[in-house]
C-alpha cells in the first residue's frame, strides 16, 4: 500500500511527463505551460502534500469548500484559482483567498467582484469563462450549462473588467462542449478559444492568459496554445463525489 505522497507524487510525474510531451510535440517550450491542480473535493492534507510536492497554483470550484481550505494553508505559497461558476453573493468570501477567477461570465460579477476587491483591499485576475457549446444566440445572458459567456460577449466583458477597480482582464478560459458543435472534439474547441483569445489580445495586450485543458483534454489544450491547464483527477485520483 503506496501512501498518499508517493500517489501524488507519480500521478504529478505523469501528468508533467504528459505536458512536457505535448509542449514538445507543438514545438512549445515547457515553460510556456502552468500547471494548476484542481484539488475540489480533497482535503487541505493534500493541497499541503502538493505544495510539498512543488506545485504552487491549485483551483476550486466551490467556495464552500475553497474557503475553509483556503484558510488552512495560508503558510504555502500557492496562488489560488477560482474556477467554478461564481454566485454574486460568494464574491466577497473568495476575493479574500483568490489570486485568479477563471469563471466571470457576466456584467454583475464583474460589478461584484470589484466592489469585493475594492473592500478587501486586492487586486484580482479575472478570466472570461468562454461557452462554445452554442456559437448562436445573444451575447451577455447566454450562458452555457456549465456557465461561460459566448464568444460576442467576451469582448465587452474584457471592457467591463478593465475599467473596474481592483480587477484586471487576464485573459479567457473554457471547458470543451459537451454539446453543440465542438461537443467530442476540444481540439477544435481549443483552436476557437484560441481566436477569441487573438481578437481579444488585440484590444487588451495583457490579457494573454488561455486556461483550457483537463485530465482528458490537456494534450490538445498545450496543441493548440493553452498557457493554463488545470488538472484535476489525473493528480489526485476519480473524485469521491460530484463537483
Ligand atoms: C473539475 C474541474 C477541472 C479538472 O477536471 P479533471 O477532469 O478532474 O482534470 C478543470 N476545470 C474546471 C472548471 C473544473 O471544474
Amino acid at each position: 500500500m503506496t501512501d498518499r505522497r508517493t500517489q501524488l507524487a507519480d500521478n504529478l510525474a505523469r501528468v508533467e511527463e504528459r505536458i512536457a510531451s505535448a509542449c514538445a510535440a507543438a514545438g512549445r517550450p515547457r515553460e510556456e505551460v502552468t500547471l494548476i491542480v484542481v484539488t475540489k473535493t480533497y482535503p487541505a492534507s493534500d493541497v499541503r502534500l502538493l505544495s510539498e510536492l512543488g506545485v504552487r497554483h491549485v483551483a476550486e470550484n466551490r467556495d464552500q469548500d475553497a474557503a475553509p481550505k483556503a484558510a488552512e494553508c495560508t503558510d504555502l505559497p500557492l496562488s489560488w484559482h477560482f474556477v467554478g461558476q461564481l454566485q454574486t453573493n460568494k464574491v466577497r468570501s473568495v476575493v479574500k483567498y483568490a489570486d485568479m477567477v477563471h469563471s466571470v461570465d457576466r456584467k454583475r460579477l464583474v460589478t461584484a467582484l470589484s466592489t469585493a476587491a475594492v473592500r478587501a483591499g486586492r487586486e484580482l485576475g479575472c478570466l472570461i469563462q468562454v461557452a462554445l457549446d452554442t456559437e448562436s444566440g445573444a451575447a451577455e445572458g447566454t450562458t452555457g450549462p456549465r456557465g461561460g459567456v459566448a464568444p460576442e460577449g467576451v469582448l465587452p466583458l474584457a471592457d467591463a473588467l478593465a475599467a473596474a477597480e481592483g480587477l484586471r482582464p487576464a485573459g479567457l478560459m473554457t471547458v470543451a462542449p459537451l454539446t453543440g458543435p465542438y461537443a467530442g472534439r476540444p481540439g477544435a474547441a481549443f483552436d476557437r478559444l484560441m481566436e477569441i483569445a487573438t481578437d481579444l489580445r488585440a484590444a487588451h495586450p495583457t490579457a494573454n492568459m488561455v486556461s483550457a485543458g483537463m485530465s482528458a483534454d490537456l494534450e490538445e489544450a498545450v496543441a493548440a496554445g493553452a498557457t493554463h491547464v488545470r488538472v484535476g483527477s489525473a493528480v489526485l485520483g476519480v473524485r469521491p463525489r460530484l463537483g
